[in-house]
């Protein structure tokens, strides 16, 4: 069965493009265009038989349904040759259940989504395989593309380049100098892509790159690219997956661009839409209060699309203050019972800390997720018996700096309550009894104190 796809307004407006066109905005509006499925179609196979379908293919070596994305391929780009598809069977990553942190806040059935276990360590890889799957057919096919270009606050680059890398394309990256971790600086650089470091900020970046790609031949990777929300979308679907195809009640995610959480929506309304689910789950999305334009917008309701200078936080990679898929992402709050909260500096370390004390291992933007989830629980908002999911969105190994930074207490206006410091001390036989000794009395003593002040 041929499934069909094309690019088509997000505001409804009525024309039809092919998904091998360079084409970012609506030739009669200017809005975001998204990727349309041909729904009536896709119901002809039953949910049960979709189910089994997916299932057969996790992990399977036939290619390329082994990877999470396109295991869905049907769902995702059914127009793409399955020759061209560029992917590191990216998916499928693991839905940790956090008994421990769970069990402290009143929550047991939590659920962590480390989309960070990937290859280049973040969700980015989920839409970058459709993306630049996408060009390698179009130059495949003739078309006059010699590079892909995008912004970034340092896991997109990272996508883009690694993808960009194993498909012999030329990619061009723009970061905001001394705005990205150790991490994601050299993970282009050692792909081999042209790293631009700009003395600017994300936004400035954005505004170049969008200048830089009115010349064709170079593809624009950003999330305005509709592309990468088709991969993206995989992420709640999965979830269901993973639940045996039950809804949680509740996803938290951080949100920046606006790009994952349009996505997220859009995956779970398909699979409403096609009867896999008969409910949705509550979405929170949740902001560092320095950069917090979507979390502004949320409180006037919606009115206005905010935009702020962004602030300078330890959740970086969503230091935005103009959210490119405002309007996408809107169209999701409002399609699902959701909201917006917001989590300072210190609450975002802080729940990061706490985490990594129950075995994860979060970077500050899966910390600021969980200083969400911290205040609904509080609030009352999350009931004890709710299924809750956070989606860690890079792995904590690219933010070393941050969480050396956190435990050396060196983190500006931040006390770091929980830090572990590594012990000092000659190599002494006495010196060493004497330290283990008071650190096993210490950790007794919390034991003794009981999990409510874990
Ligand atoms: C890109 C990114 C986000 C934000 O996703 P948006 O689609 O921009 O909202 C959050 N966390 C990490 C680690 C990211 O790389
Ligand atoms: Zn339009």
């Amino acid at each position: 069965m041929a499934y069909d796809c094309w690019l088509q307004c997000v505001r409804g407006c009525p024309g039809r493009y092919s998904v091998f066109e360079v084409l970012y905005h609506c030739p009669t509006c200017g809005g975001l265009l998204e990727v349309e499925h041909d729904t009536a179609a896709l119901a002809e196979r039953s949910a049960q038989e979709w189910r089994a379908l997916f299932d057969e293919r996790v992990r399977s070596n036939e290619w390329p349904y082994g990877s999470g994305v396109w295991g869905k391929k049907e769902w995702v780009l059914p127009v793409l040759d399955n020759e061209r598809v560029v992917s590191m069977y990216e998916g499928h990553t693991n839905l940790f259940w956090a008994q421990r942190l769970g069990e402290a806040i009143g929550v047991e059935d939590l659920w962590v989504k480390l989309c960070g276990n990937s290859h280049t360590g973040s969700f980015k890889d989920l839409g970058m395989t459709v993306l630049v799957s996408v060009v390698n057919q179009m130059i495949a096919q003739g078309a006059p593309v010699r590079a892909v270009a995008c912004a970034s606050t340092g896991d997109t680059s990272a996508a883009l380049a690694a993808y960009g890398a194993a498909a012999g394309i030329p990619t061009i990256v723009f970061l905001p100098r001394n705005k990205v971790s150790e991490a994601q600086l050299i993970q282009p650089i050692a792909n081999g892509a042209l790293v631009l470091a700009l003395d600017t900020d994300f936004d400035g970046c954005m505004a170049l790159v969008k200048e830089i790609t009115q010349d064709n031949s170079l593809y624009l990777a950003n999330s305005m690219n509709s592309l990468r929300i088709e991969g993206q979308k995989t992420v709640g679907i999965e979830i269901v997956q993973q639940f045996d195809w039950e809804v949680p009640d509740w996803i938290i995610l951080p949100v920046g661009n606006l790009g994952n959480i349009s996505a997220l929506g859009k995956g779970l309304l398909l699979m409403y839409e096609l009867g896999l689910i008969d409910r949705l789950p509550r979405l929170a999305a949740a902001q560092a209060e320095r950069a917090n334009p979507f979390y502004r917008s949320y409180m006037g309701g919606f009115g206005v699309a905010e935009t702020v200078q962004a602030q300078k936080t330890v959740a970086s990679a969503i230091q935005i203050g103009n959210p490119v898929s405002y309007e996408r992402a809107v169209k999701v709050m409002r399609r699902f019972d959701s909201l917006v909260e917001q989590a300072t500096e210190s609450e975002i370390a802080d729940a990061a800390a706490r985490a990594d004390l129950t075995g994860m291992y979060a970077c500050p933007h899966t910390g600021v997720a969980l200083a969400v989830l911290f205040k609904l629980v509080d609030r009352g908002l999350i009931a004890s018996d709710d299924r809750v999911v956070v989606i860690s969105t890079a792995h904590g190994l690219k933010f070393s700096q941050f969480k050396l930074d956190y435990h050396a207490n060196s983190l500006p206006g931040i006390e770091a309550v929980r830090r572990n410091p590594p012990v000092e001390l000659p190599a002494d036989l006495g010196d060493v009894q004497r330290t283990i000794q008071s650190y096993l009395d210490r950790q007794g003593q919390q034991i003794a104190q009981g999990a409510t002040n874990r």
